[in-house]
């Protein structure tokens, strides 16, 4: 997949390390999160516990990964990550946590991939701080339990509601992550072009904070890609990303005042011409698209969903007034031109 605006991780981000906040104070945005987060981190200090299990769930690029390690960061304590599918076999798990040091934070990301009998050991390991293992084989073998050090296991998730019910409950605290408020976005827009030592137009901010889908990944990202169209297309010659430019990168990206990309609008339209307006299943709308599910429900549905272009109903997916509306405008400009 060659989407632009994904909010996954690629390794472009991976260059770009020094964007990512390091301390609640330079994480931007969601407030109430960072309130209650903080006060549970300096509770947790001051008893000199570990922080209980963290749980975040959001759509991706929002700053899941970020928060885990500034959570560890705050803590003072040591920073391990991994992502449920490198978690093979309890052999791979019980390698990690046997390896943890005291009130340590321990990342997993996509949590809702677990395998069961991988997951049966983590439940031990949340609740007991111990672990089952087995030793010997055939008649002999016998199950040993392990003592573990104390640690705060923080699961990240696109999908909060394919995550068992055992595991979700040993969570002591959860956290659904809201896509950004535009003037959030600005902020970060502004604190990566500093750090990226690019000037930015107002303007510019504005309008790409607009179009960021409340994604910070996507600003940033989008930041970047003007800092490219400035530095070739600009007229001024020192690179400033101005309103103008990024009027013109984002029309050359083909991305509009929605944020809404051609994949999105294309899934509306679809559902418009195709079947109707919907009801139609994911599944269905996935293969018509020619784009993956997970994609289509991880990434394109929530944004449009809060944007208030698709509902998902019971049913299937429906496109809502306002998609008829942004569809129909589209296609009257485009026959202006
Ligand atoms: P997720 O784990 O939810 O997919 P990440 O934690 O990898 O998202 O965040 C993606 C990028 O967005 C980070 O590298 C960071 O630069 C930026 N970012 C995320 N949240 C914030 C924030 N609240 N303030 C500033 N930058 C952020």
């Amino acid at each position: 997949n060659d989407s632009f605006l994904r909010g996954d991780f690629t390794a472009e981000d991976e260059k770009e390390l020094s964007l990512r906040p390091a301390t609640l104070g330079e994480f931007l945005g969601q407030p109430s999160l960072k309130e209650n987060l903080s006060v549970f981190i300096r509770a947790a200090r001051e008893r000199g516990e570990a922080l209980d299990h963290l749980f975040l769930a959001g759509p991706p690029g929002l700053g899941k990964t970020t928060l885990a390690g500034i959570v560890a960061a705050e803590m003072k304590a040591e920073f391990k990550a991994t992502s449920a599918p490198a978690l093979d076999k309890p052999k791979d798990l019980a390698g990690i946590l046997t390896s943890l040091t005291e009130n340590s934070v321990f990342f997993i990301d996509e949590i809702h991939r677990l395998k069961p009998v991988v997951e049966e050991m983590l439940y031990i390991a949340m609740e007991d701080n111990e672990i089952d293992w087995v030793i010997g084989q055939g008649p002999a073998a016998r199950t040993i339990r392990i003592q573990i050090p104390h640690f705060t296991l923080i699961g990240a998730t696109t999908k909060a509601g394919q995550v068992a019910g055992p595991l979700y409950s040993r969570f002591g605290i959860s956290f659904r992550m809201n896509f950004y408020e535009t003037a959030d976005l600005e902020k970060i827009i502004r604190r990566t072009a500093g750090i990226l030592e690019t000037s930015v137009t107002p303007g510019a901010v504005a309008r790409l904070a607009m179009s960021a889908r409340g994604t910070p990944r996507v600003a940033n990202r989008l930041l970047k890609r003007m800092r490219d169209f400035a530095q070739i297309l600009g007229k001024s010659g020192d690179g400033t990303v101005t309103e103008k430019i990024v009027e013109e990168g984002l029309g050359r990206l083909e991305i509009d005042e929605y944020g809404l990309e051609r994949l999105d609008r294309q899934i509306l339209a679809t559902i418009i011409s195709r079947y109707n307006g919907g009801p139609v299943g994911a599944e269905t709308l996935a293969i018509s698209v020619g784009e993956a599910i997970e994609s289509l429900e991880d990434f394109y549905e929530p944004y449009l969903i809060q944007r208030g272009f698709l509902q998902r109903t019971p049913r299937g997916r429906m496109v809502t007034d306002l998609a008829y509306e942004h569809l129909k405008i589209e296609a009257g400009e485009r026959s202006a031109d």
